[in-house]
């Protein structure tokens, strides 16, 4: 709707446009990749989303980025692995 330009004084203006600004995204970690992901969002890195996939990420890419990211993938699985053994004993170490 048209509103007359002179019927309004600055602190109308700004009053009007106090909810218009960027809104700031919180982002959480990917449990598979461990890269940032909007929450309830699938992961656009992985394709996975509560575990399970969800978009095949390998389908679009060439042989030469497949490779690259299937060997990225798997350096990510190993340092979870090898974070996961932590014994009592080493807990109470750290
Ligand atoms: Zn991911």
């Amino acid at each position: 709707m048209a509103v007359p330009k002179q019927g309004h004084t600055r602190a109308k203006v700004g009053k009007s446009r106090m909810h218009k600004y960027i809104k700031k995204v919180y982002l959480s970690v990917c449990p598979k990749c461990k890269k940032p992901v909007r929450s309830h969002t699938v992961c656009l890195n992985c394709g996975f989303y509560k575990g399970k996939e969800v978009i095949n990420v390998l389908a679009d890419l060439t042989k030469k980025e497949k490779k690259a990211k299937e060997k990225e993938m798997k350096e990510v699985e190993k340092e979870t692995k090898q974070e996961k053994p932590l014994t009592m004993e080493e807990m109470s170490q750290k």
